[in-house]
């Protein structure tokens, strides 16, 4: 069987270039301050020795600064989940790029379907808001994905199309180079259904030959596309055996330190484990 991806595994069996793992969490919109400082505390020192996976926190904008400090010299890199295109002005409870960056933010999630479906994004924004995170020196984490309806009427690649074309529309291949893609089926999505991993492996193989057409084989090659969508500590070794997928987006899971310290840490599991 298939290892589970590891930066540290002696070959790559996917070939050049060797994308390194990336684990997300995505808090949402959970936990006051005491309660991510408690988390914090306990997650930094549980992941101190990681250096396999590169793990990423996405949380609430006000608990940006006070993590930032927590995270600094730790392993892990901070995240905010939302921002908008605008650096400044008349936009009342708005965030922006620059905002995010000065309190400590590397990353941030854009076109999460949370906020295409409850929010109204569209994919123009959404191409707005990843402009606005690179203008501010922040990895946009790019997610796309299609619901239920339009996987069971057999138009996931109509969509996953549209969405990479007009989210990436304009970019250069050196800006798609800064980004990562995450595909998360919406119908996957805090429901407890997960796409099979071939499923995933075989529609975020058509997600990066969507990108190496607009942005060539190497830059293709060379980008982490995640897979979200209920990763649990039980799924996340099988999904992390599929080459096409880089890592994970974890919503709900990541929520608890222990069972986000088992995914972070899913190349240890041993093969007994996951068969259990
Ligand atoms: C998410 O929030 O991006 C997500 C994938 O959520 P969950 O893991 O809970 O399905």
């Amino acid at each position: 069987m298939r290892p589970a991806r590891g930066f540290l595994e002696e070959s790559n069996e996917h070939g050049p270039p060797m994308r390194k793992p990336l684990i997300a969490g995505n808090w949402k919109m959970h936990k006051t301050l005491g309660e991510a400082i408690d988390y914090v505390m306990a997650f930094r020192e549980a992941v101190e020795d990681v250096i396999a996976v590169d793990v990423l926190l996405c949380v609430p904008a006000p608990l940006c600064s006070p993590l930032a400090k927590l995270l600094k010299e730790s392993n892990i890199q901070l995240g905010a989940q939302n921002l908008y295109w605008e650096e400044k002005g008349a936009f009342t409870g708005e965030v922006s790029g620059p905002m995010l960056e000065s309190v400590g933010c590397n990353y941030v999630i854009v076109g999460h379907s949370e906020r295409r479906h409850v929010f109204g994004e569209t994919d123009e924004d959404v191409n707005r808001k990843l402009r606005a995170a690179l203008a501010a020196y922040l990895t946009p984490i790019f997610c796309i994905g299609e619901t239920l309806a339009e996987r069971e009427a057999d138009e996931t690649n109509d969509v996953l199309t549209r969405q990479v074309a007009e989210g990436l529309k304009g970019f250069s291949a050196d800006e798609i180079a800064k980004m990562v893609v995450a595909y998360e089926p919406v119908w996957a999505i805090g429901t407890g259904q997960t796409a099979t991993p071939n499923q995933a492996n075989e529609t975020q193989r058509v997600v990066r030959e969507l990108v190496k057409a607009q942005a060539g084989e190497e830059v293709a090659g060379a980008l982490r596309i995640l897979y979200g969508g209920s990763v649990k500590p039980d799924n996340i070794v099988e999904l992390m055996r599929e080459p096409e997928i880089d890592g994970a987006l974890v919503g709900g899971a990541s929520l608890g330190v222990d069972a986000f310290v088992r995914i972070v840490t899913y190349y240890e599991t041993t093969e007994a484990e996951t068969q259990r």
